[in-house]
């Protein structure tokens, strides 16, 4: 059997894990697999099954794109869409296009296989790509009202004892994908292994602040992390937040090199509560006053068609529209790091407006001062 795999074309930073390991499991059933990215044409591959992934709701248009070219192409092919759009939206899809089957969560065959990452070879955007991606867990202890994975996956469950065989044998750094992975039955030992094996790792959904303790801060310190993120949603999480920060520096993680998701623009219908602007700033100071980055993360609601276009009633337009503008011309890499002029700017300020308007004549100024103080901190 012939099976087209199809990454539509919408902004990813990682690759399309769930193809990769639908390859592994289709070819381990003697299947001949091709990938692809986007509308492509595939001559002399004539697919007798067609499987599409999506993302995030708001990136529908590409998938929809994908089905009617793949459809156009190889009409007599069956079609199956997968991923985060069609499990949370599947009538949508099948409105539009009754003729194609939807998976609905994770394809659970497959996920005991590594990755074909050799696939990603003859895509262009993938074809350096070099690092594991692996899930350890699946699943998570928390209910937050922001977020799918309790949804579509459920309570947490670890999914191995040993992270080693899904490490590709040409990888040197390893993304874990749990997304919570202290709260992983398994976590302690996989922190071990991760000891051992000495390779980069990077938590890439964030660490849960409330779940470090002196043991595990201890054996987070000491592996190969580059950035240890974790997340700061609500102003409750504050003292927890804190003494995660102060567990890891104990034992010798800079605080530069930690780095804080802070969302806001949510708001719970069910129940009235949701950040603010002087919320945000509050915490903002909070994490920038003890030294660390503060990543800001805007809700997006799980249904969302249009990227951007929320705005939850304790917020105006133009309060969300200074903060990404704010990112871009003070913020580095889209974050705003503990930087003296940034700290001054934002400590100083009485409110959320004077903290986050940039007057126009003063944009360059800015930028000057933010990277003078950038250049001090990293002397
Ligand atoms: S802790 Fe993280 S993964 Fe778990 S429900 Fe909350 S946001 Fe989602």
């Amino acid at each position: 059997m012939k099976v087209l795999l199809v990454e539509p074309d919408y902004y990813s930073r990682y690759p399309p894990l769930g193809l990769m390991k639908l390859a592994s499991y289709h070819r381990s059933r003697g299947d001949e697999v091709r990938l692809v990215r986007g509308l492509t044409n595939n001559e002399n591959f004539n697919p007798d099954i067609i499987k599409i992934t999506s993302l995030f709701t708001y990136a529908w248009k590409p998938v929809h794109m994908a089905i009617e070219y793949y459809h156009h192409h190889y009409s007599n092919s069956e079609i199956t869409v997968g991923g985060i759009y069609a499990s949370i939206m599947p009538g949508r899809i099948k409105t539009y296009y009754p003729f194609v089957d939807i998976h609905v969560g994770l394809f659970n065959p497959s996920e005991r296989y590594l990755p074909d990452y050799d696939i990603l070879k003859n895509v262009d955007k993938w074809s350096n790509w070099n690092k594991s991606i692996i899930f350890s867990s699946r699943g998570c202890v928390r209910n937050c009202k922001f977020c799918i994975v309790p949804k579509l996956e459920g309570r947490i469950k670890s999914i191995t004892t040993s992270i080693q065989d899904f490490i590709h044998p040409d990888h040197n750094q390893i993304i874990l994908w749990d997304n919570n992975f202290l709260a992983s039955p398994r976590n302690e030992e996989i922190l071990i292994e991760l000891q051992d094996l000495g390779l980069r790792v990077d938590f890439n959904q964030g660490l849960d602040a409330r779940l470090i303790n002196e043991k595990n801060a201890e054996m987070l310190a000491n592996l190969n992390v580059k950035t240890y993120r974790l997340a700061f949603d609500y102003l409750d999480e504050r003292d927890a937040v804190i003494k995660a920060i102060d567990s890891l520096f104990n034992y010798g993680v800079r605080k530069r090199n930690i780095l804080i998701y802070m969302l806001y623009n949510f708001y719970n219908n069910q129940t009235g509560e949701g950040d603010s602007p002087e919320d945000f700033l509050a915490r903002i100071n909070d994490i920038l006053g003890v030294g660390c980055a503060v990543y800001p993360m805007r809700f997006e609601p799980l249904r969302s068609l249009k990227k951007g276009s929320y705005i939850s009633p304790k917020w105006k337009a133009n309060q969300l529209e200074s903060i990404a503008d704010a990112r871009r011309v003070i913020g580095y890499g889209g974050a705003f790091p503990p930087y003296e002029g940034l700290i001054k700017k934002f400590i100083k300020a009485e409110n959320f407006e004077e903290a986050f308007y940039l007057r126009s004549e003063n944009r360059d100024k800015y930028k000057t001062k933010i990277s003078k103080s950038r250049q001090k901190m990293l002397a």
